[in-house]
């Protein structure tokens, strides 16, 4: 990885350049649809569930304040907010912030959405939120270390942070990318690039380095026949992590 130590050492001023306009312009692109279960974003529909109910299992949210980075149309935010959470979303994509505001009025949930980086809001907020997750999202970014380290610094000592990626390997290459996105059109064809997929070992680092302690890691497993998703053992392809700051 290039300019990681460089980048590192002083994140905020890296702050504008760790967004990829192309990554932005891909959620942009589909946001009139984020909210459609049958669209590109059923993937994330199908496993929302699972994912934040490992989330509210863990650390239960009702009351905490809760900071959803990388929210696009508000899967999670909203979910968290079902649940009793007190959200703030962010995103740099603005049709999605568009999208997930309006939904809100659908919904009745309620939910402070920014377009905001993480390394920018870290620098306003520190230390402020209980929960911190970043699901799907450090993968479409230049320099995913600096967005983990930004999620730390925000979260209270000995609060939680939630992240979920896909592995880089020839397994999560056929099956996240060549199967979901070119033979059962789960996903637009592009959407993930392989070189920008992230090892557990490469994301535990990243959190260490951070001051992030790792609870427990597990994978969310498709199955194409039942076009059901689980969470289980074996982080080959999709993964999440669940850290605590050090207190
Ligand atoms: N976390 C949501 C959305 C995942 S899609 C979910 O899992 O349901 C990835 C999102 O990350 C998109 O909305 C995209 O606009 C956003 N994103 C990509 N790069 C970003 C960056 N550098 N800062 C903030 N958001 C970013």
């Amino acid at each position: 990885m290039t300019n990681t130590t460089e980048q590192s050492s002083n994140p905020a001023s890296n702050a504008a350049t760790n967004v990829d306009p192309n990554e932005i312009k891909k959620f942009e692109d589909l946001a009139s649809r984020w909210w459609d279960p049958e669209s590109e974003f059923r993937p994330l529909h199908a496993i929302n569930p699972l994912r934040t109910e490992f989330i509210n299992l863990h650390s239960p949210v009702k009351g905490l304040k809760l900071l959803d980075v990388g929210c696009g149309g508000g899967l999670i935010s909203e979910a968290m907010s079902a649940f009793g959470a007190n959200v703030t979303g962010i995103d740099m994509g603005e049709a999605p912030l568009s999208v997930a505001k309006l939904h809100l009025l659908e919904s009745g949930e309620s939910v402070e959405y920014l377009k905001i980086t993480a390394e920018e809001l870290a620098e306003q907020r520190p230390e402020r939120y209980d929960v911190v997750t970043c699901l799907e999202m450090l993968e479409h970014v230049p320099n995913p270390s600096l967005v983990v380290d930004a999620c730390a610094k925000m979260v209270k000592p000995g609060g939680d942070v939630y992240f979920s990626t896909i592995n880089r390997n020839a397994k999560a290459w056929l099956f996240a990318i060549v199967g979901a996105e070119y033979i059962l059109n789960l996903l637009p064809r592009g959407t993930h690039e392989y070189e920008k997929l992230i090892k557990p070992s490469e994301l535990s680092d990243y959190a260490r380095a951070a001051g992030l302690e790792l609870q427990s890691m597990i994978g969310l497993h498709y199955n194409p026949f039942t076009k059901g998703y689980k969470l289980a053992p074996g982080v080959d392809v999709n993964y999440m992590i669940h850290c605590k700051k050090t207190a």
